[in-house]
């Protein structure tokens, strides 16, 4: 497909996805040999002089093989064992295969809140480039072990699209078990061009023991990268030299068309980065202002405000029909909105999403 050749042919800096499913074997072992043939992919694209970005699950997966966990467990503290067994030998796999080919590797576990922070954003985003600036790689993975659910990403397709989103990749590429977003019959969707009601209406949740996620995560994660200006590849790493072809521009998986305008970094960190604090739903006028007009957000436009959220917080901007449209950080509180008038989110301060 020509407009694949065209927008992988140009790619250096790709965030690579790497499922559960594709690391461990039947019994839920790492599977240095399945891990093998992936690095020795990576190492060629390293040899090209591409920056190289992992996001690794499976430490979960291999600390339950470690603890002859069958089930993956219910409670938390015996998640985040699991997984601080299963990291460092993740980890381990990582380092000797990766050294066989004189690749130095670096691990990042990141949680949610350390991204949220716009200081500690971009401290992590500094520190994966000087990892990539030293030739080494990252490999990225939920910090399981700490993370409870106010501050976890929820999963690695997510952490996938906003570690693409963090170091500004030109590509972020998926590799699981499946051969990419399936529509009737098992035919594969070759390309996405906009998410819409029934792209999503494909996607279905994840069947196996170990992992989490299934397509609905990687749509999820298609919202974030394609709107931040990065394309998406879904595509199976079983597949013999499936990153080669991938970035030949070859037919294979299924491709997330980016949006046209990129967003900058600090838009991007709008966006994506943060729970909003609360909900702003606006009229029609305001909505077309916004949409539109590229204008900031003025009180009057404001039909109702819920949540409690303070000068400064990210708000998501709802319609009349609650469906988000926006976000943006207000200059106003919850507690004052009533009382507000002028701009309440500068159009600097905004995404429209
Ligand atoms: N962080 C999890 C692990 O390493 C994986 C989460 C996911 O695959 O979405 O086991």
């Amino acid at each position: 497909m020509k407009l694949r050749h065209e927008m992988l042919a140009k790619v250096n800096r790709i965030v690579i996805k790497l499922g559960t499913g594709l690391l461990t074997d039947a019994q839920n072992h790492l599977s240095a040999r399945q891990i093998e043939g992936l690095v020795a992919q990576i190492a060629t694209l390293h040899e090209l002089k591409k920056q190289i970005i992992i996001v690794s699950s499976g430490a979960i997966g291999a600390g339950m093989a470690e603890l002859g966990l069958k089930q993956r467990p219910k409670r938390l503290d015996e998640l985040q064992a699991a997984a601080a067994i299963g990291q460092s030998k993740l980890m381990a796999v990582y380092d000797e295969l990766f050294g066989k080919f004189g690749i130095t590797v670096g691990q990042v576990l990141l949680t949610h809140d350390d991204l949220k922070d716009r200081a500690r954003h971009l401290n992590a985003h500094n520190t994966l480039a000087t990892i990539l600036a030293h030739g080494a790689v990252p490999i990225i993975n939920e910090n399981d072990t700490v993370a409870v659910e106010e501050i976890k990403f929820g999963d690695n397709d997510r952490l996938g699209a906003l570690a693409a989103t963090l170091i500004d990749a030109d590509l972020l590429i998926i590799l699981s078990h499946v051969e990419g977003l399936l529509e009737g019959e098992g035919r594969v969707v070759p390309a996405v061009p906009e998410i819409t009601h029934e792209i999503e209406a494909l996607a279905g949740d994840t069947d196996r023991a170990t992992s989490v996620g299934g397509m609905k995560s990687k749509i999820d994660a298609a919202k974030i990268v394609t709107r931040a200006g990065i394309p998406l590849v879904i595509a199976n790493g079983e597949r013999a030299d499936v990153l080669r072809d991938v970035l030949a521009g070859e037919e294979v998986g299924t491709i997330f068309l980016p949006h046209a305008d990129k967003l900058a970094s600090r838009k991007r960190w709008i966006a994506f980065f943060q729970h909003p604090a609360g909900v702003l739903v606006v009229d029609d006028g305001a909505k077309q202002a916004l949409c539109a007009n590229g204008k900031s957000l003025l009180a009057k436009g404001i039909v109702s405000s819920e949540g409690k959220f303070e000068e400064g917080d990210l708000v998501s901007i709802r319609d009349k029909n609650q469906v988000e449209f926006a976000r943006g950080l207000t200059k106003v509180s919850g507690i004052q909105m009533k009382s507000a008038t002028g701009v309440v989110i500068h159009r600097d301060d905004m995404v429209i999403l």
